[in-house]
C-alpha cells in the first residue's frame, strides 16, 4: 500500500524495494502555506504591520525559507529571539526590517547594528550598552523599548519605565540612538476573556503615554502574538507579531476560532517503516514492557524517536497515519524509534508513517500530537530534530 498512503504533494517511496532512494525521516515543509497564512493574518489585522516571528529555526520549518515565504505573503518585518538567528537571516541576503529581542550583557550588539538589526532594550544598562556599541560602529541603533505589562518575564517594570524612557530620550536627542518602538508581550492571550489581558493592555497604554510625555515618538507599538492577532483586535496597535499562526496552527481554543481564517499547517512529519512483524498476544513491547499486544497482531517499527523530537511523553499515545489506517504508538518512544500496533492491516516495510500534517492524507493535526504528548504544538514543531531532513515542497 505504499502508493496509497502518499499525500498528493508528498513524494514518498515507490515500491518498498526503492526505499533506499527516499528519505527515511523527513519534515516536508510547504513554504506556500506560510505565505498564505501570512496573507490571511494580514487580512485579520489590516491596519497593522505584520512582523513574522522566525525564532527557533522558524518554529522548526527552517529560518531562511520561512523568512522568504513570510515576506512573499506580505510580512513587513521579521523577528527573532536571539541575535544568532537574526544574523542567519541577514547572511542569507535578506534585507527586510528585522527585530531581535533577547540578548544578555556582552551580546554582539555592534555587529547587530552594522547588520541593520533593530534591538530591544529592557533596562538602563542594556540601553547604554547598545548606545555604546552604536558609537563604536558610528551608527545610531534603532531601539524598541520593552515594558513588562504584567507577564513578569523580560522588560522594564512600570516603576522603572519613566527612567528608561527619559534616558532613551536623552540618548536620542544626543543622536546616539532612535527609539522606533514600544512593545510588550501578553501572558494569556490564548485564553479569551482572561482578565490579565485587559490589565496588561491598560499598563501598555500608560507606558505609551509616559513615553510620549517624555518626548519619545515610538512609531511602532506592538504587543500581539498569534493569539492576540487572531482574537484581540484592540491589541493590534501598529504591528502584530504572529509566530505559530504563520506556520498554520491556531493557538486559540477551538470554540474561539469561529471568526478566524483557516490556516494551513506547513509541516508534515513522516518516516518510512523499517520493519513489520507478527507478534503473538501478550508480547511486551519496547523498553520496560509498559504495554503488551492484546492479541496476535502486526507491529511496525518507525524510525523516529525522542532524539528527533517525538516526545517520550507520547508513549502509548501518539497518533500515526499509515495508509487509510490511524494507529498509535505502542509502548515507549525510544531515542530513535517507536513501535505501532497495526492489527491485521496490510502494512509493510517502506510504507510511509505520517505523524502530523495538514490533513491531506487524513494524518493527524499537530494539535493531536501535542495533546497526546501532553504538551502544546509549539513544543512539537520546534522540537523536530536536526536528524530529520527538511524537504521543501
Ligand atoms: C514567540 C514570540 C511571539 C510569537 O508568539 P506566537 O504565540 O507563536 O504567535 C511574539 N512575540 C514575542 C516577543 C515572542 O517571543
Amino acid at each position: 500500500m505504499n502508493q496509497a498512503n502518499m499525500g498528493k504533494t508528498i513524494p514518498g517511496a515507490g515500491a518498498s524495494g526503492t526505499i533506499g532512494s527516499v528519505p527515511q525521516r523527513a519534515a516536508y515543509i510547504e513554504p506556500a502555506a506560510i505565505t498564505a497564512n501570512v496573507r490571511a493574518l494580514r487580512g485579520v489585522a489590516p491596519g497593522a504591520k505584520l512582523l513574522a516571528v522566525l525564532k527557533a529555526d522558524g518554529y522548526g520549518h527552517g529560518i531562511v525559507p520561512a523568512a522568504r515565504a513570510a515576506l512573499e505573503g506580505g510580512a513587513d518585518y521579521l523577528g527573532t529571539a536571539v541575535l544568532e538567528e537574526a544574523f542567519a537571516v541577514r547572511e542569507a541576503g535578506i534585507g527586510a526590517p528585522l527585530f531581535s529581542w533577547l540578548a544578555a550583557p556582552g551580546a554582539p550588539y555592534a555587529r547587530a547594528i552594522e547588520a541593520d538589526i533593530e534591538l530591544a532594550a529592557y533596562s538602563l544598562d542594556q540601553l547604554h550598552e547598545i548606545a555604546d556599541a552604536g558609537e563604536s560602529v558610528f551608527a545610531a541603533p534603532r531601539i524598541h523599548l520593552k515594558i513588562d505589562t504584567g507577564m513578569w518575564r523580560g522588560g522594564a517594570t512600570i516603576t522603572d519605565w519613566p527612567r528608561l524612557c527619559a534616558a532613551a530620550r536623552e540618548l536620542e536627542v544626543a543622536g546616539r540612538l532612535k527609539v522606533v518602538g514600544v512593545w510588550s508581550h501578553l501572558a494569556c492571550a490564548d485564553e479569551p476573556g482572561h482578565p490579565s489581558v485587559t490589565a496588561q493592555l491598560a499598563v501598555f497604554e500608560s507606558a505609551i503615554a509616559i513615553a510620549r510625555s517624555l518626548g519619545l515618538e515610538p512609531r511602532l507599538r506592538h504587543i500581539a502574538n498569534s493569539a492576540a492577532t487572531l482574537g484581540i483586535p484592540q491589541a493590534h496597535y501598529d504591528m502584530v507579531r504572529p509566530g505559530l499562526a504563520i506556520y498554520g496552527v491556531n493557538p486559540l481554543p477551538a470554540q474561539a476560532r469561529e471568526s478566524c481564517p483557516r490556516l494551513r499547517p506547513a509541516m508534515t512529519l513522516a518516516a518510512a517503516v523499517v520493519q513489520t512483524k507478527r507478534a503473538p498476544a501478550g508480547a511486551g513491547v519496547s523498553y520496560g514492557h509498559t504495554e503488551s499486544t492484546p492479541k496476535e497482531t502486526t507491529l511496525a517499527v518507525v524510525p523516529l524517536g525522542y532524539a528527533d523530537g517525538v516526545l517520550r511523553s507520547a508513549s502509548s499515545a501518539g497518533p500515526v497515519q499509515l495508509g487509510q489506517g490511524r494507529y498509535r504508538v505502542l509502548g515507549r518512544v525510544c531515542m530513535d524509534q517507536f513501535v505501532v500496533d497495526v492489527g491485521d492491516d496490510d502494512v509493510v516495510a517502506g510504507d510511509r508513517a505520517l505523524l502530523f500534517g495538514p490533513g491531506d492524507s487524513n494524518e493527524p493535526h499537530v494539535e493531536a500530537w501535542a495533546a497526546a504528548a501532553g504538551t502544546i504544538p509549539y513544543e512539537v514543531l520546534t522540537g523536530v530534530g536536526s536528524r530529520v531532513q527538511r524537504i521543501y515542497l
